[in-house]
């Protein structure tokens, strides 16, 4: 059933550099490079980003300065840090050798179970499915697995693949068959658009022969959500309590007119048109701040939640005139952000 697969595999994308002269660490890099970021577009940096740190040492000592530099053109800076802090870790407290089991793997920070079995799949070719979007969808055509897409789904197939049920055979090239599942999934089968004809997978695909390949999985005929271009890292501070705490009305012309905001400020970003909210150029670690996700229009949002008590706000510096409101109350009309940082508190 896979061969053919294998076959179309490595005849097309084996050239990929990520898949010649294999390390855990170069596949460490493809891995997190390729989260987010088009084959193309990682082509384009990823010897570069090899030559100036060939090695999980040289990584862990760079500075944040010359990783921002080698990563340019990537985007999604986050991930960079990520890198690194995985780099640190390894080099620290493993003595430099990536740990070889899953649950070991995943209790470095930066690595969850996606990045994980991609390391024990691809990097150590052992059997594990590393399940992202893409591969959630082929297997659930392959199968024809009727469960929605999202969490239950992904955990159903990394079910039926450890009672063997999803890959019978166990003789396989794991490697190979994580790489070009992917492969398909990013090329022929694609979410909104397939070839079943070229495909090689086509004469044991369930949904292709009810000819309903777009409806796997259940769920994948929503329209598709806008495209995520920048993220953004933000900090929300609250001053006082819920009950009365300064807020700012946004402006004409400002994201959310007319609607109260928490003092906001730029920690980071990818955009650098972006003038939403000034910077923060107080030194503060946000590191062990808690933090709430969000998203609006093109950016995907970290919102990382400071309190401070009002004699502390007053020697903050801040663009826009602040008021004392109830951000509990409906009246108050906080942003759906604001809210969601007050609930986290
Ligand atoms: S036959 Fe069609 S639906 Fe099935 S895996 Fe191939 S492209 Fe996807």
């Amino acid at each position: 059933m896979w061969s053919q697969l294998l076959t179309w595999s490595g005849r097309e994308f084996g050239h990929l550099p990520w898949r010649k002269n294999r390390t855990l660490y170069r596949t460490l890099v493809s891995e997190i490079m390729l989260q987010q970021t088009t084959v193309s577009t990682v082509l384009q940096h990823y010897e570069r980003f090899l030559v100036r740190f060939p090695d999980l040492q040289s990584l862990a000592k760079a500075s944040e300065e010359e990783l921002l530099v080698a990563w340019k053109g990537l985007g999604y800076y986050r991930r960079a840090k990520n890198l690194k802090k995985i780099a640190e870790t390894i080099a620290r407290d493993w003595d430099g050798k990536f740990p070889e089991q899953g649950v070991d793997l995943q209790m470095i920070s930066g690595i969850g179970p996606y990045t994980s079995n991609a390391l024990i799949a691809i990097g150590m070719d052992r059997p594990a499915l590393a399940v992202d979007a893409n591969l959630e969808r082929v297997l659930a055509r392959l199968h024809g697995l009727k469960t929605a897409k999202g969490p239950r789904l992904q955990k159903q197939i990394l079910q039926l693949f450890l009672e063997n049920k999803i890959v019978p055979e166990r003789h396989m090239s794991f490697r190979a068959l994580n790489e070009a599942l992917m492969d398909l999934g990013r090329t022929i089968c694609q979410a909104n658009r397939v070839a079943c004809e070229i495909c090689p997978m086509k004469k044991s695909c369930i949904a292709h022969k009810q000819g309903k390949a777009l409806a796997y999985p259940a769920g994948g005929d929503t329209p598709a959500k806008k495209a995520i271009e920048h993220e953004l890292s933000l900090l929300r501070v609250i001053v006082g309590k819920p009950e009365r705490l300064q807020a700012y009305q946004k402006e004409k012309g400002e994201w959310l007119e007319g609607q109260w905001e928490l003092p906001t400020f730029v920690i980071e970003t990818d955009d650098e048109k972006f003038k939403q909210y000034p910077a923060l150029t107080k030194k503060i670690d946000v590191s062990e701040l808690p933090t709430v996700k969000t998203g609006i229009t093109k950016y995907s949002i970290v919102n990382y939640i400071l309190k401070l008590s009002a004699e502390e706000w007053k020697t903050w510096k801040f663009t826009r005139e602040t008021t004392w409101r109830d951000g509990t109350s409906a009246e108050s009309n906080l942003s759906t952000a604001s809210q969601k940082c007050l609930k986290k508190i």
